[in-house]
C-alpha cells in the first residue's frame, strides 16, 4: 500500500501539489491523469524518493519513508523516454539491475528468461537495442525495471514515444503484466483513453489539486465537478 498523507510541493514560488492525500491499494493499477503541468511527474517521482515533498509524509508498505533513500525504496520506475544502455545486450540490459547488486550469474539467467518469457522477448536475448522496434525496446525497459520484482511500479508516461497501434497494443501487454504479477502500479498519463482502458481507479489531478478519485465508470458518469466531466468529456 502507498500513501501521500497531506502532501505540498513547491518549486519556488509555484506550490505544485497542494495538500494531497492520496491512497494506493495493494495490488491496484492506479492511473493519475490530468493536464500538462499539473504535478503528476512530481507525484511519481515523490514515490520514487526523486522528489522531496515541502511538507506532508509518503508511506509505502505502512512505513514512513519521505527520508528513505531511493535505492532502499521497494520500487522500480519507468520513463517516457527509457534509456536503455546501447552497448549492451538486451540480456544485459534487463539483468543490470541484478549485476550491481552482485546476484550471482545463474540467478540472473533465471530470473532473466522468468521475465523475458512474460515479456515475449526470449529470443530477443542476443540483440543489442538498436536492433529492436520501439515496442521491443519498451518491452525490455519494463523487464529491467521489474526483474527486481518491486512491490510497487511507477510508470511515467511510458507509451508516448510509440506510435498509435503500437501504444494500444502495449497497454494491453502493460496491463496483462500487472495481473500477473499482482504488483501494486501507479501510471501517469495526460490521455483520457489510456487512463479510462487501464485504470482499476483513476486520480484526476489539475491545479495542484487531487480533483477526483474513482474507478472509469463513475468518473465518467458521475464526474465530481466541471472540471473533471469537461476533461473526461462525459454527457453529465
Ligand atoms: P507533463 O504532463 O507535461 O509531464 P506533469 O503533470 O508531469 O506534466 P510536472 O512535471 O510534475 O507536471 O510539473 C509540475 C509543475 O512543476 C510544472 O509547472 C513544472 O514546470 C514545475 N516543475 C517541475 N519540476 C520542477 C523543478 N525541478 N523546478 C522547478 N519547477 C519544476
Ligand atoms: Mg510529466
Amino acid at each position: 500500500q502507498v500513501r501521500y498523507e497531506n502532501i505540498n510541493k513547491k518549486f519556488g514560488n509555484v506550490h505544485v501539489l497542494k495538500n494531497l492525500h492520496l491512497t494506493v491499494n495493494d495490488g491496484e493499477f492506479l492511473v493519475l491523469l490530468g493536464p500538462s503541468g499539473c504535478g503528476k511527474s512530481t507525484a511519481l517521482r515523490m514515490l520514487a524518493g526523486l522528489e522531496n515533498p515541502t511538507s506532508g509524509e509518503i508511506y509505502i508498505g505502512g512505513q514512513p519513508v519521505t527520508d528513505m533513500d531511493p535505492k532502499d525504496r521497494d520500487i522500480s520506475m519507468v520513463f517516457q523516454s527509457y534509456a536503455l544502455y546501447p552497448h549492451m545486450s538486451v540480456f544485459e540490459n534487463i539483468t543490470y539491475p541484478l549485476k550491481i547488486r552482485k546476484v550471482p550469474k545463474a540467478e540472473r539467467k533465471k530470473k532473466a528468461d522468468d521475465i523475458a518469457e512474460i515479456l515475449e522477448i526470449g529470443d530477443l536475448l542476443k540483440r543489442k537495442p538498436k536492433e529492436l522496434s520501439g515496442g521491443q525496446r519498451q518491452r525490455v525497459a519494463l523487464g529491467r525495471s521489474l526483474i527486481r520484482q518491486p512491490n510497487v511500479f511507477l510508470m511515467d508516461e511510458p507509451l508516448s514515444n510509440l506510435d498509435a497501434k503500437l501504444r494500444v497494443h502495449m497497454r494491453g501487454e502493460i496491463k496483462r503484466l500487472h495481473s500477473e504479477l499482482g504488483i501494486t502500479s501507479v501510471y501517469v498519463t495526460h490521455d483520457q483513453t489510456e487512463a479510462m482502458t487501464m485504470a482499476d481507479r483513476i486520480a484526476i489531478m489539475e491545479g495542484g489539486h487531487l480533483q477526483q478519485l474513482a474507478s472509469p465508470d463513475e468518473i465518467y458518469h458521475q464526474p465530481a465537478n466541471r472540471y473533471v466531466g469537461g476533461f473526461i468529456g462525459s454527457p453529465a
